[in-house]
């Protein structure tokens, strides 16, 4: 089943795809860290919420209708945690003049 929120809604950025799509296939390979990081405007943001997501689903299809999927909507999934709390702020990773 596809949902207009799913993973292969994601535009562009296909060596990330390679990667969350391998992920999302396969839960057990993912690591207990994954940096999104690029300039501005380049869809980070909405794809860690797709990836997030169809990651939780629980029928994996990124539903909106599970259990799951409904606490995401509503910012209230227990497994998840936002930060920084406000948006637009940033975690400085690495040296202030080259975060990579
Ligand atoms: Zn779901």
């Amino acid at each position: 089943m596809s949902s207009a929120f799913g993973i292969e809604e994601i535009q562009g950025q296909e060596r990330a795809l390679v990667f969350l799509k391998k992920y999302s296939s396969q839960p057990e390979l993912l690591p207990p860290l994954l940096i999104f990081h690029g300039p501005e405007g380049t869809g980070k943001e909405s794809a860690v919420e797709r990836f997030i997501r169809h990651v939780l689903c629980i029928e994996g299809t990124s539903c909106g209708h599970c259990v799951s999927c409904r606490a995401f909507m509503h910012h209230s999934h227990p497994d998840i945690v936002w930060f920084p709390l406000e948006k637009n702020k940033q975690i400085p990773i690495g040296k202030e003049d080259n975060p990579e």
